[in-house]
């Protein structure tokens, strides 16, 4: 039986429950799950991907203001920690580190963490200073928490490719787990910001997934990558979407665009619906693989 999750607000409290855990169990691995709460199913998958790795987790929701461009929903975006919490504490999280911004950003913090490259094209291109955002707040947690793994979601392709090169670059000793992005059941990838959309854009959103994977089919079976993503980009704002950021295959690794797709290769795609951007990647089918 697992002790009752505890929440903490402080460094130096999740610090100290942790020096606690390792005393007590020196063998017992510790893992992290980084979320930004309004949690959904997605999010609790992780939490039992991190159980899966080690014994303690230790999930912290923070609403990073340092990720969220001007114009962006920093000041909406949804919270509610006590439903979070309970369902943290039903998924199995051991404790739960909520800090408040000051916490994190204390007066005169000046640190930026800066990873290049992968960082420029994507989201990246299209959200200015995301991603040196999502990275300064990541190493931080890391190095805070000092867990053995630290899981994050398939959903967000890019981030994990840029938090695994940042940890790599850094010598950040945990270990970055990628976890399968969880799906309603008509194949919209779940996320926080899905509750913006009303009943009509909600059954338009699902269209983000379905274009992807047919535009990665045709792909793979040989077609030429840029007609295909052009395609996707026509099919998403036939199906109802506002405006489509980017629909690109690429690399799962180098995120470098592709031209003859291999095993490797991803879409990944980007498009706006009423107040919500939606985001979503797969692979491509295997080449050759008939769909
Ligand atoms: P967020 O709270 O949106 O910043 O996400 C926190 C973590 O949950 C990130 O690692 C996301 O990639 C992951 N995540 C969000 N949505 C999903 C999903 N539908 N499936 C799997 N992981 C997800």
């Amino acid at each position: 039986m697992k002790a009752a999750m505890k929440t903490v607000r402080t460094i130096d409290e999740l610090r100290a429950a942790v020096r606690a855990w390792r005393r007590e169990d020196p063998d017992a691995a510790i893992g992290l799950v980084p979320t930004m709460g309004a949690l959904h199913e997605g999010h609790l998958s992780l939490v039992g991907h991190a159980l899966s790795h080690a014994r303690l987790v230790i999930a912290t929701i923070f609403v990073n203001p340092t990720q969220f461009g001007p114009g962006e929903d920093l000041a909406s975006y949804p919270r509610d920690e006590a439903r979070d919490a309970a369902m943290l504490e039903e998924a199995g999280c051991d404790l739960l580190f909520a800090p408040a911004p000051g916490e994190v950003y204390p007066p005169g913090f000046a640190t930026e963490v800066r990873v290049r490259g992968l960082t420029d094209v994507l989201c990246g291109a299209h959200r200015q200073g995301h991603f040196d955002g999502v990275t300064q707040v990541v190493s931080k947690l890391l190095n805070q928490a000092q867990a053995d793994v630290a899981v994050f979601g398939e959903k967000d392709w890019q981030q994990l490719a840029v938090i695994r090169r940042m940890t790599r670059d850094l010598d950040i000793p945990t270990r970055i787990l990628g976890a399968p992005t969880q799906r309603e059941p008509d194949g919209l990838a779940m996320s926080s910001r899905n509750r913006y959309l009303d009943a009509e854009q909600r059954q338009v959103a699902a269209n983000l997934n379905r274009v992807l994977a047919a535009a990665g089919e045709s792909a793979a079976a040989g077609a030429d990558p840029r007609e295909a993503e052009a395609s996707a980009v026509s099919a998403l704002i036939a199906a109802g979407f506002d405006r489509v950021d980017y629909v690109e295959i690429r690399d799962g690794e180098t995120l470098e665009q592709v031209s003859v797709p291999d095993g490797r290769s991803r879409i990944f795609g980007a498009a706006r619906l009423g107040r919500a951007r939606l985001i979503d990647n797969m692979a491509l089918p295997r080449p050759g693989a008939t769909a």
